[in-house]
């Protein structure tokens, strides 16, 4: 396995390797749904074909510089998974090699942006298509393997790749929890051990949601109400940032909920923000 940190250095290095390419985008801290995600890459890429691993924990879509600051570094335990988990290449730059310092081109993306993360995080989606694109850019990958954990991200990197007509097939990836159900989240190490005792209820809210759903409510409030009240039935401060119901494609609100649809929520314990997601059928 190849560590390269320099830009520069990335295009010759690829050469060695036959198709396909297949690009793993993470922040690093990596945990068993990054691994998930190095499988499913490796699996595409077979023996021949090169899995590349980015580790960079991207300044511009951050918009709490806490969160920023805060954001688990693990380096050198990150690398020793990627050796054992077949990555051909990491790629981990430092913020300097990356964005030049009068930079001032980005990608906008205007409208699946706007609700949940979006909502409360401006700037934050630019800031995830403009790495993503330099990403694609500079490894030239023919297929990027993203989480559903991060729905609305997934959603929007496709409609960057239609709408910039960028040639990278995109894949997503099932949400991987622990075994309580939890979503596995680089930010789970941050919170309190009650706090992660806790944190289940996120899933068994949107559980609720779905179980209701499935026996045939299709109302939104009724179904966002289910969701709230399991959340809000928590002891350790958990705080609803967002709690939406969405239609799955153009992530606009939809009520009743008879089409394909997905509840998605994010919460804070303390600065902790975890989010996760549902999808429900029509
Ligand atoms: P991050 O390092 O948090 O930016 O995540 C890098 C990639 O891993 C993104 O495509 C995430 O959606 C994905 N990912 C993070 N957590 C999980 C998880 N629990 N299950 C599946 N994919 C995940």
């Amino acid at each position: 396995m190849k560590i390269i940190t320099q830009p520069a250095d990335l295009p010759g290095f690829l050469k060695n390797f036959s198709a396909p390419r297949i690009l793993v985008p993470t922040m690093g801290a990596l945990h068993e749904g990054h691994l998930t995600l190095v499988r499913h890459a490796r699996q595409l890429a077979g023996d021949s074909g090169c899995v590349i691993l980015t580790l960079f924990v991207n300044p511009t879509q951050f918009d709490r510089p806490e969160d920023l600051k805060r954001y688990p570094r693990t380096l050198e335990n990150d690398i020793h998974l990627c050796e054992s988990h077949g990555v051909d290449v990491v790629f981990a730059p430092e913020p300097g090699s990356m964005y030049q310092p009068d930079h001032s081109v980005s990608v906008v993306e205007s409208a699946l942006s706007h609700p949940l993360c979006g909502a409360t995080r401006p700037g934050h989606f630019d800031g995830v298509c403009t790495i993503v694109l330099k990403l694609f850019n500079l490894t030239q990958p023919d297929t990027a393997v993203f989480g559903k954990k991060d729905y609305q991200q997934l959603a929007v990197i496709r409609r960057m790749t239609r709408d910039l007509n960028v040639p990278v097939h995109i894949e997503g990836v099932e949400t991987i929890r622990e075994p309580n159900g939890l979503a596995m989240s680089s930010r789970n190490t941050r919170l309190t051990p009650k706090q992660h005792a806790d944190a289940p209820r996120i899933r068994r809210a949107l559980l609720a949601a779905h179980s209701a759903h499935e026996n045939g409510e299709t109302s939104a409030q009724t179904l966002l109400e289910i969701a709230r009240q399991e959340i809000m039935a928590t002891r350790e401060g958990a705080e609803i940032d967002y709690l939406e119901l969405l239609d799955a494609d153009s992530l606009q609100a939809i009520d009743p909920v008879t089409a394909p649809a997905i509840i998605a929520t994010a919460v804070f314990y303390d600065t902790v923000r975890l989010i996760d997601n549902m999808e429900l059928t029509g």
